[in-house]
């Protein structure tokens, strides 16, 4: 008991020496009341084992492992959609891209010859929290269309720095794929950085394109602290084709891939360092996660899903559940969550906390969570439903995840067949997916049909906005 109370005025004196040491002049103790800002940070393909606060064995990412523990660790968190486009279309939307437009069985995402884009009906994060006084800036890749009525600065964004696209895109030769994606350069990837609606660089370094995301992010924090700000922080990478800036190379015990998730990690705790040493961190809420699991078609140049079945472009576990991790210290409580969650909640999430009222003239998908996040109750998201371009492939309620398509669980080449009969796992006993269930429990699968027919009954499957192409001369 001495111990215990020795420890805890020690503490206590500590903590007051702390603060009697802060200097009030200084940036450090900045504190503004009202909305908090948001910075929302994107990987692009990186796998749920990728880090090892995830249970990566080689991968260390010692400032996204602090910002777990100093925030919430979500293990049962979904993307929209298993590849790219539609991802990020659900995620700025809150909406499953089949309402509006955002999928396609031909075209699973957009490309450089693409003239369509997300529409200008839809409201992103950013217009919904324009009118609350935010200042908006999307920085990386977007790839929801490059032409000017689809780029961020046309969909409630003040600043865009990024690559508006995948980074693989714009290959400007006939190198075969081995010696294109493994031994890459930037010149074989002749793709555009932009600011605002210019091109800027062209090819982009992409060896130095996470640290200027970074970069970017952190001035666009520093010249906006005394207003409330939202960042959609999307890296290109490590999408292949790895590129690692100088001082990352060779840094991690797994190769090359390790190197530029180090690098993002990197990036990561830049940002919170900053957003400490500024005084803004307890008015922040930061999430980290990823748009689709690991693209293992380019075997140790992919990452890895952990303990699930399947990666990118599948329906599997691996190709859509992704680390999350929610850090507002001094508001969001330290723990982890197995309740679910989704990319399609962080919309009205950020407007609940915003005090913003959604418009109320659409159909949302995702839930406030901010109930979860901040007082600890269950998540209220009770059912997930896995679109691969327009097509279900799966519905998940509660723990019971249904499957009624197969696919290659390397996601390519595609191999896509419609069951005949429904398979069924009970994804938090069996998260690997190893175990069907579907003779067991037939009636769990009858009620994932009723609930499928249920959202089906309010869905109107909007025309796709990613087939279109521009004309070539
Ligand atoms: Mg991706």
């Amino acid at each position: 008991m001495r111990t215990f109370l020795s420890n805890v005025l020690s503490g206590a004196l500590f903590s007051i020496f702390v603060i009697a040491c802060s200097n009030p002049s200084s940036d450090a103790g900045f504190h503004r009341e009202g909305p908090p800002n948001v910075v929302i940070i994107f990987a692009d393909d990186l796998g749920y084992g990728d880090l090892s606060s995830y249970g990566h064995p080689s991968i260390k990412t010692p400032h996204l492992d602090r910002m777990v523990a100093e925030g919430q660790k979500w293990t049962n968190f979904y993307s929209a959609a298993n590849v790219c486009t539609p991802s990020r279309a659900a995620l700025l939307t809150g909406r499953y891209p089949i309402r509006n437009g955002m999928c396609s069985d031909v075209r699973r995402v957009l490309f450089p010859n693409s003239a369509g884009g997300l529409p200008q009906t839809e409201n992103t994060i950013a217009r919904i929290l324009k009118p609350a006084g935010y200042a908006t800036a999307a920085i990386g890749k977007w790839h929801l269309g490059h032409l000017e009525p689809f780029l961020p600065t046309s969909h409630g964004f003040d600043y865009y720095f990024g690559i508006p696209y995948s980074n693989d895109m714009d290959a400007v030769n006939d190198l075969d794929r081995r010696e294109r994606f493994w031994n890459a350069k930037i010149e074989y990837f002749h793709v555009p950085l932009m600011r605002n609606t210019e091109i800027i660089e062209r090819p982009a370094d992409q060896t130095t394109i996470t640290k200027r995301y970074t970069e970017e992010a952190i001035a666009f924090m520093n010249s906006h602290k005394e207003q409330p700000f939202f960042i959609y922080l999307a890296h290109n990478l490590p999408h292949v084709p790895l590129f690692v800036s100088e001082d990352f190379v060779g840094i991690s015990d797994r190769g090359l891939y390790g190197d530029v998730v180090e690098e993002i990690d990197w990036g990561v705790g830049q940002i919170l360092d900053y957003l400490r040493s500024s005084g803004l961190a307890e008015n922040t809420l930061v999430v980290f996660t990823s748009d689709n699991g690991p693209w293992v078609a380019y075997d140790d140049h992919g990452g890895s899903a952990g303990l699930f079945y399947g990666a990118k472009g599948t329906s599997y576990e691996g190709g859509v559940r992704e680390p999350a991790i929610f850090w507002w210290p001094g508001t969001i409580h330290p723990r982890m969550v197995t309740g679910m969650g989704s990319t399609l909640d962080l919309l009205p999430t950020i407007a609940s906390l915003a005090n913003i009222a959604l418009p109320d003239d659409r159909v949302y998908d995702g839930y406030d969570l901010s109930g979860s996040l901040i007082e600890g109750l269950p998540s209220p998201r009770e059912e997930m439903y896995f679109y691969h371009g327009t097509r279900l492939f799966g519905a998940r309620k509660g723990s019971y995840k249904a499957h009624f398509f197969q696919n290659n669980p390397r996601g390519y080449p595609e191999r896509m067949e419609v069951l005949d009969q429904a398979k069924l796992y009970q994804v938090q006993h069996d998260p690997g997916e190893q175990y069907d269930l579907a003779a067991e429990h037939p009636e769990v699968l009858e009620e994932i049909a009723e609930m499928v027919e249920k959202h089906r009954s309010n869905l109107v499957p909007a025309p796709t906005n990613l087939e279109s192409r521009l004309e070539t001369p």
